[in-house]
């Protein structure tokens, strides 16, 4: 093998890179630079972090922690196949020691480099969580019943639904997708949220899930920047029925299963799917709930009908004979007695 000498240093070399050996090669180029302090402002409520002229929500703090310092790296433009580890390493409330390694190649050479650099944190408080502190909200989602009032049920769903949907909302980046506050009132709930466009996705998502319908009445506050500024209240009303309930549809009788636009349920005495527009049928009555249901013994069967014994009085009454029914004569079957006759339940 040739030998050679390098004419800067004068060392022995097997090999020259660009008239030099390797090391003063290196020893020209930077393959890293960094700044010494990098300064990050993170919100001590919400972690939201300052980037780019914004705040924006997050993740991990160790993870932002290496996005800042990965976004103030300078790089050689020469460098080509970089590897780059960064490992933070939290020295207190408020700083990180990270430290930094690269692999790259110039020109072909292989070359690696390393440093230390500090992230000092500021913790200010976001504009999201400044807004919720002062009590800003941009509408109410007044959720109701129609005709009854809501169950503890169905108001904690909803309240699930809304926050569901506005973290969802914060996490694509829409900062007043908030929710300012839940007030609980003898009717319903009251959910204040810090953009009108989140109350319209939860009323939607509501809807969605139970049926029912809401509304939405804008209110003019006052000004900001010559602009009008509004607040809207959006007024959700979940349906009247809800599962489990035996309702009279014009000559039928039901046990719901969902109602919103549309109807559905068992039409008790075939047994039958039933399914209507609730807007096409003329009268409509609650006449029980599946949880008034009582035990009563099938006495017999006849053609269409069957005979039970009523719980109450122990008289032998004839019931419409549901097609699911499929119990002997002498076995208890579980039935609900209404204003328009006694029922037998699936
Ligand atoms: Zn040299
Ligand atoms: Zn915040």
């Amino acid at each position: 093998m040739t030998r050679t000498f390098c004419p800067k240093c004068g060392n022995d070399v097997d090999a020259l890179y660009g008239n030099v050996c390797r090391q003063c090669f290196i020893g020209d180029k930077k393959l890293l630079e960094s700044p010494a302090v990098i300064h990050m402002r993170i919100c001590p409520t919400c972690g939201s972090i300052y980037r780019r002229g914004k705040w924006q929500s997050r993740g991990e703090e160790s993870e932002a922690i290496i996005e800042s310092v990965r976004e103030n790296l300078k790089i050689n433009k020469q460098a080509r196949d970089i590897g780059l580890t960064i490992t933070p390493k939290q020295l207190d409330y408020s700083r990180y020691m990270v430290h930094v390694e690269a692999k790259a190649n110039i020109e072909g050479i292989p070359i690696d480099a390393e440093l230390d650099t500090e992230v000092r944190i500021s913790w200010e408080t976001c504009d999201t969580c400044s807004r919720i502190a002062g009590g800003y909200f941009e509408g109410i989602v007044q959720v109701r019943a129609e005709k009854r009032l809501p169950t503890q049920e169905e108001l904690d769903r909803c309240r699930g639904i809304a926050e569901d949907i506005a973290v969802r909302a914060q996490e694509k980046g829409e900062r007043l997708a908030f929710i300012a506050k839940v007030v609980k009132l003898d009717e319903g709930i009251d959910i204040y949220v810090g953009s009108s466009k989140l109350g319209k996705q939860i009323c939607r998502a509501i809807v969605d899930t139970f049926g029912g319908k809401f509304s939405e009445s804008p209110k003019l506050v006052g000004q900001k920047d010559g602009e009008d500024l509004y607040r809207i209240t959006f007024a959700v009303r979940l349906p009247e029925f809800v599962r489990g309930d035996i309702i009279s549809a014009d000559d039928k009788v039901i046990e719901v299963q969902s109602s919103g636009k549309l109807v559905s349920g068992i039409d008790l005495e075939t047994g039958r799917r039933f399914i209507e527009n609730f807007n096409y049928i003329l009268e409509i009555k609650k006449l029980g709930s599946r949880q008034d249901a009582v035990p009563a013994v099938l006495v017999a069967y006849e053609d269409t009908s069957i005979l039970v014994l009523d719980p109450e009085t122990y008289e032998t009454v004839a019931v419409k004979r549901p097609e699911f029914l499929s119990a002997e004569p002498g076995d208890e079957i579980k039935v609900v007695k209404t204003a328009k006759g006694i029922y037998v339940l699936p």
